[in-house]
């Protein structure tokens, strides 16, 4: 299953949880009534918004609840052939596919070519930092590039999302606590990235941060260990590596994070960006106005993004 946030063209409102399938939308929380209907349950269709939140946050903090009563849904309404409304994926905004309230966990240098294109010291254990929520955009946005960096650079990465609640998890349960995968940039301003130890202010700029465009839920992707990840800029590759080159993989990231943290259903682990970021290249390459970039990961799909000079307010 393909989980999105989604809300129509011309629709003032917030994002609804959605289900992609070819190239149509379903709104899952519809699906799950139609699902109640025909069992005969009238009286959970009337705490709808309690069974299956079509709010992205609220549906997270339903767990693995959320996302197996979606995938009952979704099962009910294609084996059933019930026609209920579809949209086509060109009619609707696709927003990131996380919870506003998600920990946003990022890994840097985690893998080797990476570490020694920015000349950084290998770890010894996992480097971790954050961003917040003001930096997520979803797969149809703008990245917007302030005038305060002339340093903006891309990074690609296989994202991991939680499905529930995760404390001091070992490595060989870690796949149980993961709901799926999805695509993230981990844009980065390296002036600003770049000017103190800590990497947060380059980390964290406003609608910078690409992430979607769906997640791909755990079985349709078993073996995330090995596979392809590739970014373009205007169509050039940039990046061009494999997860099987992280130098901290899954299993050992939750263990690690969930030693010092409890993870909630919908915070997000980007898991560090392989060689090739602009900021590596001689001469250096920075995002500019009107730059498109095109991340494609193996088994969960395309994350495309322009770049576009921020508005920022006179005052
Ligand atoms: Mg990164």
């Amino acid at each position: 299953m393909k989980i999105v946030s989604y809300k129509l063209n011309n629709v003032i409102g917030s994002y609804r949880a959605g289900a992609v399938e070819d190239q149509y939308v379903m709104d899952l929380q519809e699906a799950y009534k139609q699902y109640l209907l025909h069992n005969g349950e009238i009286d959970l269709v009337k705490s709808i918004d309690y069974q299956l939140p079509h709010e992205m946050d609220a549906f997270f903090r339903l767990g693995t609840l959320a996302i197996e009563r979606a995938k009952q849904a979704v099962n009910f309404v294609q084996d059933n052939d019930i026609q209920m409304i579809k949209y086509d994926l060109n009619d609707v905004i696709l927003g990131p596919p996380v919870p506003k309230g998600a920990k946003i966990i990022c890994i840097g240098t985690n893998y080797k070519n990476h570490v020694m294109e920015m000349k950084s010291s290998m770890p010894t254990v996992p480097v971790l930092f954050s961003k917040f929520s003001n930096a997520i955009i979803g797969p149809g946005d703008t990245i917007q590039k302030s005038p305060i960096t002339n340093a903006l650079d891309y990074e690609g990465e296989f994202t991991v999302v939680i499905g529930k609640e995760a404390s001091h998890v070992k490595q060989e349960d870690a796949l149980d606590y993961i709901a799926g995968y999805t695509i993230s940039n981990d844009v980065s301003a390296r002036d600003l990235q770049k000017r103190t130890p800590q990497w947060l202010q380059g980390k964290s700029l406003d609608k910078t941060t690409p992430v979607g465009p769906w997640i791909v839920t755990k079985d349709e992707l078993p073996d995330p260990s090995r596979v392809k990840i590739e970014t373009y800029v205007n169509g050039e590759k940039r990046q061009s590596s494999n997860t099987s080159h992280l130098i901290f993989n899954i299993p050992t990231l939750l263990e690690f994070i969930t030693s010092i943290m409890t993870l909630e259903p919908g915070d997000i682990i980007l898991t560090g960006t392989p060689d090739g970021v602009g900021f590596a290249m001689d001469p250096p390459q920075f995002l500019q106005d009107g730059d498109v970039v095109r991340i494609e990961i193996e088994g969960i799909g395309v994350l495309e993004n322009e770049v576009k000079n921020a508005e920022v307010p006179n005052r």
